[in-house]
């Protein structure tokens, strides 16, 4: 579940890394949430449909509430739904059920999902990345021109000293935010170890860091 669901939270979407950068596994942050809880239907607890990787505070936001409210609102099945067609993100992390979309309201509303925890770790995660890896872009190019520009002085070596090592430091820290979290097993309880892969969707927005 935890590999299918690309190490994601299914509702909120945060990663392992917004909750735990060093690793999240037996920190009890993320957990199975049951789409059609076990209290209403005791025989799907072990249903594998009826089962989503979810963080701690989505799984606890909804609690017991029902799959269709007493207004006839359904809460969106993320395996069945594509959450762009439902919700937008702004810039500042807020996921936003689309207008006149009920049942993405009350998945919004159900799951807690801009609890300002999640919506400062979604703004943080955006970005966070975005900055380092411009930074660690543009490292390599501004040292060229230092180097260039002040013919050996002695401020200026410092500079690209400083410049190298922040793009290092910038690098290291980006570890942190890797897809695949590095306590995630490879190996499969099933015996075999060449079958866990991100899910393509997730793969694709996969960037490599710059060297
Ligand atoms: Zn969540
Ligand atoms: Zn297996």
């Amino acid at each position: 579940l935890r590999w299918e669901f690309g190490f994601t939270c299914a509702f909120c979407l945060l990663h392992e890394s917004d909750l735990a950068g060093k690793g999240a596994e037996g920190l009890g942050l993320t957990t199975i949430e049951h789409f059609v809880p076990a209290r209403t239907e005791p025989w799907r607890i072990n249903q594998y449909d009826n089962c989503f990787y979810a963080c701690r505070l989505c799984n606890r936001a909804r609690s017991g509430r029902p799959v269709i409210d007493s207004t006839g609102r359904s809460l969106l099945d993320p395996c069945r739904h594509r959450w762009a067609d439902h919700f937008r993100i702004t810039d500042d992390g807020w996921l936003l059920a689309r207008e006149e979309d009920g049942d993405a309201a009350y998945t919004e509303w159900a799951y807690d999902l801009n609890d300002l925890r999640k919506v400062e770790l979604r703004q943080w995660r955006a970005t966070t990345i975005r900055e380092h890896l411009e930074l660690i872009a543009e490292a390599p190019d501004l040292e060229e021109r230092l180097l260039a520009e002040s013919a050996g002085g002695l401020g200026g070596l410092r500079t690209i000293q400083r410049l190298r090592e922040g793009a290092r430091i910038a690098r290291a820290f980006m570890k942190q935010y890797m897809a695949i979290p590095r306590d995630a097993d490879p190996a499969c309880r099933c015996g075999r170890n060449d079958h866990h892969t991100l899910p393509s969707w997730l793969e694709e927005q996969t960037s490599l860091l710059p060297s």
